[in-house]
């Protein structure tokens, strides 16, 4: 059986650009991928704002049709009740998020959570009809103790115990010591981890869920090195951070199939 997958080059933005600042961008994003004729069918483009921003470009999508998708960058596990602070699955599904970050490496540093509240998440996740983008990946004392894919393939193992095999998922596996630091992996390295998840997928959710599966890599991406991680097989695609908060930037990593030769 031959399984294509359809690239999805996601914009994580952190804890950046308020609500006006997301508008402006993503109409020049939007503008900029019309301009080169970009083909959202061929490559999916998506952005992560912080949740504040997240009514506000919900409406400037619906408005003027436009064909970037909306994901969150966290959920919380519950659907509703006594937790102050949190954002319901429920409620991002209300602004037609499609994609939610679950186990970036930030919430599992800064926020503490482990392998079970990103199990809870990506159940909550996909009971609300959200696709959990779930991310996994080694630190560099993981990497020199365990070598490179015990560690991803034990998260994505762990996170995905309280969902059916038939849940669309995505995984992005993103090693910490990459992220932010301007030393993406090579090409290899992403590759030889993310064919591991794959084998894991297959143990997991069987055979045609783990072909149809998009496995993204995430870490120092940018435009000049984007291709040579789209050129993987196993590689599906790429999560985005610093990069995509230039707009020009995310634009030309999202079209990487223009300089995919270079
Ligand atoms: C991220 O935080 O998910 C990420 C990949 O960041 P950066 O692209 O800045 O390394």
């Amino acid at each position: 059986m031959v399984t294509t997958r359809t690239p999805l080059i996601a914009g994580n933005w952190k804890m950046n650009l308020d609500h006006l600042q997301a508008i402006a961008f993503v109409q020049k994003l939007a503008w900029s991928l019309k301009d080169a004729k970009h083909d959202h069918s061929s490559v999916e483009a998506a952005v992560f704002p912080p949740f504040t921003d997240l009514r506000s470009v919900q409406t400037l999508l619906d408005a003027d049709g436009l064909s970037l998708v909306l994901g969150a960058q966290d959920l919380s596990a519950h659907d509703s009740g006594a937790y102050t602070g949190e954002v319901s699955g429920a409620s991002l599904a209300k602004l037609d998020v499609h994609y939610v970050l679950v186990g970036h490496s930030e919430r599992r540093t800064l926020h503490a959570e482990d392998d079970t509240v990103v199990a809870t998440k990506v159940a909550a996740a996909h009971r609300n009809g959200l696709v959990p983008v779930i991310c996994v990946g080694e630190t560099a004392d993981d990497l020199e103790t365990h070598g490179p894919s015990a560690v991803p393939v034990a998260q994505l193992r762990a996170s995905l115990a309280g969902v059916p095999a038939t849940a669309e998922i995505v995984v992005a596996y993103e090693p910490v010591w990459a992220i932010g630091s301007g030393k993406a992996a090579t090409a290899d390295q992403a590759e030889q981890v993310c064919a591991a998840l794959r084998q894991a997928l297959v143990e997991l959710v069987g055979a045609d869920r783990a072909a149809a599966t998009r496995i993204l890599y995430g870490g120092s991406v940018k435009s000049t090195n984007i291709a040579s991680f789209l050129r993987e097989p196993n590689v599906d695609g790429a999560l985005v951070g610093g990069a995509s908060l230039d707009v020009d930037e995310f634009a030309r990593i999202v079209r990487f199939e223009s300089h995919v030769g270079v």
